[in-house]
């Protein structure tokens, strides 16, 4: 895939919106803890809302390289705000446009172009990087499946309208199937939940404070079966299937660290340039200037991979390659971390106060090696790719491997 032919028109309307309007909100967000709401109208007027889902649907029908594009501007402005263009373009909405049916896309479509930002929730207390331990169960009752578990750290719970909810899956004789996806929607600004379902609490996260990060129960919730997101494999292949979708989540993510990178250099070059010591602005300091040269270099090749990984959507399949996007996301959330680390440093005292917006980036951009697989599962992707072996992570998994073969 190339890019898009507007694509630099893209990236400046962007910018526009996000240096104009967005900048000046983004420490309010974070300081109320206040989702982004008056955000909203402003993404759906530039089509940033549902930009990737298809044309058919209404959507913009436009690549994960263009979100890319449009997520970096929106990152180096607010952390916040760029979470929700990844969310309603890369994550679990992804997954539903590709495998579900007709009617879950048209739900799905229908509340991200009016604005909602879906929530997928897989990760449970005792199931974070094993996520296929996950002990969430739903069972076939006739025409509907009853839902029982427990899932935290879900991005959007409790403001998020559609949930993708990830459960193994039994039959109607109780025979387990594999996991699978549940679509649910409900509208916790207007209080409606579906009855057995709670937001059971609100995490007090280090960075990204405006989003709730929640943990929710499902106590005999029903679910339609027709909710059931089933890929063409069904829900013994299910999973491995619906977590394909999630690998434009991970360049995403990656693109959103690396937006508020950016965002800090930007900063930093106009501080060096006007404070002055010694008698002479700090750019004239070699250190300086080295720091700032490797700052640079780490960002341009944080962009190179991430735009590898968005640009090999449609070679096997309608997502990014799993190891460039692995190998995008890992590098580049913590190469963001440096970077704005060294932002911060540049600034002297003035980094570490709250008048600025280094504290906040330096808080923000920590998530991006834990949320959406850790900077180590993500070297274990790419290591299975580098020894062209498959790399089991569970205590006998090596065992069973000899043993079969
Ligand atoms: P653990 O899996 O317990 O890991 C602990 C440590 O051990 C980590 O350093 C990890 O890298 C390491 N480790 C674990 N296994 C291995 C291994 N095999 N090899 C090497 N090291 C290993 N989840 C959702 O489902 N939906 C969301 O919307 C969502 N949003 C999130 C938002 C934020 C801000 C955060 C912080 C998390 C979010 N998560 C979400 C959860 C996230 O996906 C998990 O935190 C992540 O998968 C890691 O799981 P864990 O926290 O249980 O850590």
């Amino acid at each position: 895939m190339s890019p898009s032919p507007d694509a630099g028109a893209l990236r400046e309307r962007a910018r526009a919106l996000a240096q104009g309007t967005f900048a000046a909100r983004a420490a309010e967000w974070d300081r109320t803890e206040q989702y982004c709401w008056a955000n909203i109208p402003d993404l759906l007027e530039a089509g940033f809302m549902g930009m990737t889902i298809p044309r058919d649907y209404g959507g913009g029908g436009r690549s994960f390289h263009d979100a890319v594009l449009v997520v970096e501007e929106i990152a180096r402005a607010c952390t916040l705000t760029a979470r929700v263009v990844v969310e309603a373009n890369m994550g679990g909405i992804s997954a539903i446009m590709e495998y579900g049916t007709e009617a879950q896309k048209r739900l799905a479509a229908g509340l991200g172009l009016a604005g909602d930002k879906p929530a997928i929730a897989i990760t449970e207390p005792e199931a974070g990087s094993a996520a296929t331990a996950m002990t969430t169960r739903a069972e076939r009752r006739g025409d509907r499946y009853i839902l029982n578990g427990r899932k935290v750290w879900i991005t959007g719970g409790g403001v998020s309208r559609l949930h993708l909810l990830f459960a193994r899956v039994f039959d109607a004789a109780g025979r387990e199937e594999g996991i699978g996806g549940f679509i649910v929607v409900c509208d916790p600004r207007q209080g409606q939940l579906p009855k057995g379902f709670s937001v059971v609490r609100r995490e007090p996260p280090m960075g990204l404070r405006g989003m709730p990060e929640a943990e929710l129960e499902f106590t005999d919730v029903e679910v339609p079966a027709e909710m059931a997101l089933v890929p063409p494999e069904g829900f013994r292949r299910g999973f491995a299937r619906l977590m394909a979708a999630y690998n434009s989540q991970r360049v995403g993510a990656g693109t959103i660290a690396m937006g508020v990178a950016a965002g800090a250099l930007d900063l930093a070059v106009d501080y060096v340039k006007r404070r002055r010591q010694f008698g002479r602005p700090i750019a004239e300091f070699q250190g300086l200037q080295w720091m700032l040269a490797d700052m640079d270099t780490q960002l341009a090749a944080s962009r190179a991979l991430l735009h590898q990984a968005a640009l090999s959507q449609g070679r096997d399949s309608r997502f990014p390659d799993p190891v460039l996007a692995a190998r995008a996301k890992l590098f580049a959330s913590e190469a963001a971390i440096r970077v704005v680390n060294d932002a911060l440093q540049l600034f002297g005292a003035r980094g570490y106060s709250r008048d600025l917006p280094l504290e906040r980036m330096a808080r923000d951009v920590r998530m991006f090696t834990i949320g959406g697989g850790t900077a180590q599962v993500l070297r274990n992707a790419v290591a299975a790719a580098v020894l062209g072996m498959k790399l089991p992570q569970t205590r006998d998994g090596y065992l069973n491997r000899e043993a079969a073969e």
